[in-house]
């Protein structure tokens, strides 16, 4: 069976990767493999930061190795918070600030369109390929809802009844999130490309 390292610790993602892609791929975690070393994002993309992951781990253990980088890109702010999104409002952040950050920055801004984006780069036997998952929408102006994570009390996806992510319950959410997308065409791509 062809084994794959996943490099993350996050087991939600893991789990949700595992459910998609069933039991004709091994899929392990970085946990599963013992290694808790960071591992420095410093790229300038989502693109990037997915590649040096997935290129670390591929690189120090001679193994397929896939990672995901997932980002709020901005219209009116030139596509930010972006790759900066887990830290938009400085080291110590947390969610609450950086939905209150963007608030601000788009108080009194009219086009206030947005997307979600993941990138999945995967690299096995020295080759690389990239997978994306975008979902388009809106910054509301106040927050609504109280489930999900992140920007979720902030997103509008477009076509839901202006409803935010924290709205939706979790399953309508991870049927139709960027993240969701791209694990699909992943797990599309590994089915009918490797045996
Ligand atoms: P990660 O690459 O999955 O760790 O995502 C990076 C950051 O993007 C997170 O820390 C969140 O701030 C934001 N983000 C990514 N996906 C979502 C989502 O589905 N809802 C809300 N925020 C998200």
């Amino acid at each position: 069976m062809k084994q794959f390292v996943f490099a993350t610790h996050n087991i939600n993602k893991v789990n949700e990767i595992k459910h998609l892609a069933g039991n004709k791929f091994n899929i392990l975690s970085l946990s599963d493999i013992n290694y808790h070393d960071d591992i420095i994002e410093n790229g300038a993309t989502l693109r990037d930061n997915a590649l040096i992951k997935a290129r670390c781990i591929a690189d120090k253990f001679g193994i397929a190795c896939f990672a995901d980088d997932s980002g709020l890109e901005v219209d009116a702010l030139d596509g930010r918070p972006g790759v900066f999104s887990a830290r938009y409002a400085g080291a110590e952040c947390d969610s609450e600030k950086n939905n209150s950050k963007l608030l601000a920055e788009l108080d009194g801004q009219t086009n206030r369109s947005a997307r979600f984006v993941t990138v999945i780069a995967m690299v096995d036997a020295g080759q690389t390929h990239f997978f994306e998952g975008i979902v388009n929408g809106t910054i509301s102006t106040v927050r609504r809802g109280n489930m999900g994570f992140g920007y979720d009390p902030i997103f509008l996806p477009n076509g839901c009844n202006n409803r935010t992510f924290a709205e939706m319950g979790m399953a309508e959410k991870n049927n139709i999130s960027h993240r969701a997308i791209a694990f699909r065409k992943f797990v599309e791509y590994l089915k009918s490309n490797i045996k």
